[in-house]
């Protein structure tokens, strides 16, 4: 009898070690997901929407998309949890208010640390040139992403200098209707030649993404 007892708690004590040791490795598990900053990517536009078309008729939806997956790429091999609105030339609803709807929901579903939404500015001025950043008003954290990233763009000087504005400069839904700490990239004018050149070019836009990287890590450093 006195043997019985002997293996029954032998037993239940190599049973209790296994399951503190698979509690423990899942926290471990928990602990290191969470400590992993979800970004959202949104490339502007897409599909019947094309967004402004450039000097050289470039479609500023091919520009976004380009950039936003290889911003993607960069930030998932740094250890970023990276979500896409989109990932290929697709609209994501029927008409422009669906698709900006769609956008939206998916932000506030996906409740990311930070999400930047990726354009190119268009006007009927082909002189008008420069990037420009929005932030909601009113809001520290998203202006302070905005500012470190707006910095390091405007020392490359590929274009000029237009700061940092906000929702109430311009009503901008994608950071009117979400929560998340975000911001709204206008990173040069189509319509204009030099920026439109910058910009397709593949080496432009590898230099802007490295901008938009160290901005992001200055942003992470600073509110930690
Ligand atoms: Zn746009």
């Amino acid at each position: 009898m006195k043997k019985l007892i002997l293996v029954v708690v032998f037993i239940s004590l190599i049973l209790g070690v296994t399951s503190l040791f698979k509690y423990s490795l899942s926290t471990k598990e928990l602990e290191g997901v969470s400590l992993k900053k979800v970004v959202v990517i949104d490339a502007g536009h897409g599909g019947f929407d094309t967004g402004s078309i450039g000097y050289s008729k470039t479609k500023e939806k091919d520009i976004t998309l380009s950039i936003a997956l290889n911003l993607g790429e960069k930030l998932n091999e740094d250890g970023f949890i990276v979500y896409y609105t989109r990932d290929k030339d697709v609209s994501l609803g029927k008409n422009e208010r669906d698709d900006l709807n769609v956008r939206i929901k998916m932000i506030n579903s996906l409740k990311p640390d930070i999400f930047l939404s990726i354009h190119l500015n268009g006007s009927d001025y082909k002189s008008a040139k420069g990037i420009e950043t929005y932030t909601r008003e009113s809001d520290d954290k998203s202006y302070l992403l905005g500012e470190s990233i707006q910095d390091e763009l405007s020392s490359v000087e590929y274009t000029t200098d237009r700061g940092v504005k906000t929702t109430k400069d311009r009503k901008l839904a994608i950071l009117d209707r979400t929560k998340h700490v975000g911001i709204l990239l206008e990173l040069g004018f189509i319509t204009n030649k030099s920026d439109e050149e910058y910009l397709v070019s593949k080496s432009g836009q590898n230099t802007v993404i490295e901008c938009i990287l160290s901005g992001i890590s200055t942003y992470f450093n600073k509110i930690l």
